[in-house]
């Protein structure tokens, strides 16, 4: 049976076997999907065995994504744009390739929420691995603009460099912004923290849609507190969560497995 697995340390709690094994019974693939809980300093040999014991290919979560693009022999134009590597195949002739699918499972699940993209004003609000992983994706959607705030100004200006041919895109500082914006996606960390980014209130209108990255049981800080400023949709990461796995699936198997009964049923899981 081909083998997959998701590395990353933490990663005891991911939802990346449950999703996987939705779409293997879905779509009639026979394959495994387990979990390695590689060393924080191990990264490399354990993939490296991984791929000696003849397995397929793996998703890689934190902290491994940057050195997963180093193990990568080839890497996609997105995943070189990234910086950083969320999925590993091993083709027939045994050439590792790295991919990155985060940006493709945001705007798949924003699409199935029809969230319009294209000639939208959009707000993105951090300027870490996972801003940087969904850029190219956005700016292939041709918003109007892309805007990138965060809390540490050099850091929007430097992804804002690396895509800058690919489209409108500007940096900003969160007290510098002005809208209106058609979307705001929140990419920061800050909810882990128990925080929310600074940004003012009135960035929000009756036609704002909210995706917040995180996800968790409950609603997000962020889409709570964007819902109470009257923002007209919120959603959460579960969905791109499961997005970014459809995608990787269908780089192993070659078939798109359906997200939404998935979703739904991940929903009821996390919910416990
Ligand atoms: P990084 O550590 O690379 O970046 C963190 C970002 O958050 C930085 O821009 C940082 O700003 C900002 N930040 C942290 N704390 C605050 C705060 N209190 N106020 C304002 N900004 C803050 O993390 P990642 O980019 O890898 O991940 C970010 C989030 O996205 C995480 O919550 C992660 O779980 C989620 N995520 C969800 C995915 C999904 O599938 N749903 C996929 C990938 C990530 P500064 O530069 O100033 O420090």
């Amino acid at each position: 049976m081909d083998q997959y697995a998701v590395f990353g340390n933490p990663i005891k709690h991911s939802k990346s076997p449950f999703i996987h094994t939705l779409f293997a019974n879905q779509t009639q693939q026979q394959m495994s999907y387990g979990i390695v809980e590689a060393p924080v300093d191990g990264f490399t040999e354990a993939v490296q065995a991984f791929f000696n014991s003849n397995a397929k290919g793996c998703n890689i979560t934190a902290p491994f994504k940057e050195e997963a693009f180093q193990f990568a022999q080839s890497l996609t134009d997105r995943a070189r744009l990234a910086g950083a590597v969320n999925t590993l195949k091993k083709t027939d002739d045994g050439l590792i390739i790295g991919d990155n699918t985060d940006g493709a499972g945001l705007v798949l699940d924003l699409k199935n929420n029809h969230v319009n993209l294209t000639d939208a004003r959009i707000l993105l609000l951090g300027a870490g691995g996972a801003a940087r992983g969904v850029c190219s994706s956005l700016l292939a959607e041709t918003p109007a603009k892309l805007t990138i705030a965060n809390r540490t100004f050099e850091k929007a200006e430097t992804l804002a460099s690396i895509f800058k041919e690919l489209g409108n895109i500007s940096a900003s500082g969160f007290n510098d912004l002005s809208g209106p914006f058609d979307l705001i996606i929140n990419s920061t960390s800050a909810g882990l923290h128990g925080s929310l980014p600074n940004i003012s209130t009135s960035l929000i209108t009756p036609e704002t849609a909210i995706y917040d990255m995180t996800y968790n049981a409950e609603v997000t800080a962020f889409n709570a507190w964007a819902k109470e400023n009257g923002a007209r949709l919120t959603i959460d990461g579960l969905g791109m969560l499961v997005g970014q796995a459809a995608e990787s699936f269908a780089i192993w198997r070659g078939v798109k497995p359906g997200a939404k009964q998935v979703l739904t049923e991940l929903r009821h899981n996390l919910a416990g």
